[in-house]
């Protein structure tokens, strides 16, 4: 074990190709999270809903839905897929994704959500190499990943996923590895939800309209408690930056409606994650750029 330690101290590229490797495999995991969490908590709230209104819904018992159960399968013609074709990046590529049985086409975002968290992995495994710091960043990393696309599906952030993040960032504070102390990662934690939630109200007293959601807040509480409330000015102007050049892309290219909801999640992550891994340096550039 120790001698495992000391080879990846001593060879940061067997490092970086490891984490990249492993994270191929977590985003091939990633994948089915992000599809079927939120059929999860759909059925859930059915079934919760059911319960509470006695309504006759509640008769019909449905059939076991997890992570684990059922199998995954061609949405196609259902025919589940083989562990020799759930590998993960390759044999997307081996299949010029299609299904092996009926050749109907396989997303190319299955592949792209795997290399895209294989990417940020390696950028995190080359930036803080074999440390706590990195387990930790690539947890949250993984965890933002699949809150990334959850809301571009779903216009969601479930709780599932933003608050054990959050605590897990929260407790990591209490480490010497981390960025903050503790003190900070609380009030960073609540100036992050409390700055959106504001935003929030004022909005909609305004123009009576939801630009947002709870989950917002909550994303950019975990920032706040990772990288202190100092980072949020940043993590909130970048974010509106990548939010103003993806929608302008997207409606170029979609021809998208204006009042189309945009989910605004993942450029809370995308800023928050940039600032995480390079926001001293930009900070320092910023302040270089000022003359100070
Ligand atoms: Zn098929």
């Amino acid at each position: 074990m120790m001698d495992l330690l000391s080879a990846l101290q001593q060879n940061p590229w067997l490092f970086i190709s490891l984490t990249a490797l492993v994270s191929l495999i977590v985003g091939s995991f990633l994948n089915v999270l992000i599809y079927r969490l939120p059929i999860m908590m759909e059925r859930e709230w059915q079934a919760e809903f059911s319960e509470y209104f006695q309504t006759a819904a509640s008769a019909k018992p449905l059939a076991t839905f997890n992570l684990a159960v059922p199998r995954s399968a061609c949405p196609s013609c259902h025919t589940p897929i083989a562990a020799y074709d759930n590998i993960p990046l390759l044999s997307w590529l081996v299949l010029k994704g299609r299904c092996r049985h009926c050749q109907a086409p396989i997303s190319v975002r299955y592949p792209a959500v795997e290399l895209l968290t294989a990417v940020l992995s390696a950028v995190i495994a080359w930036q803080y190499g074999p440390t706590l710091i990195t387990a930790m960043l690539l947890f949250l990393t993984w965890g933002l990943v699949a809150l990334s696309f959850i809301d571009i599906d779903k216009m969601l952030l479930p709780d599932q996923l933003t608050l054990p993040l959050l605590w897990l960032v929260l407790i990591f504070s209490l480490s010497d590895a981390a960025f903050v102390s503790p003190a900070e990662a609380i009030l960073g934690a609540a100036a992050g939800y409390l700055s959106l939630w504001v935003v929030y109200w004022a909005f909609k007293l305004l123009t009576g309209k939801e630009g947002m959601g709870y989950g917002d807040f909550k994303l950019l509480a975990i920032f706040g408690a990772l990288l202190g409330w100092q980072q949020l000015p940043l993590i909130i102007l970048l974010s509106s930056l990548v939010g103003a050049i993806i929608g302008a892309t997207l409606l170029t290219i979609q021809g998208k409606d204006k009042a189309t909801p945009i989910p605004f999640g993942p450029y809370i992550a995308a800023a928050g994650w940039i600032a995480m891994l390079f926001g001293e340096a930009i900070t320092a550039v910023y302040l270089g750029y000022l003359g100070l």
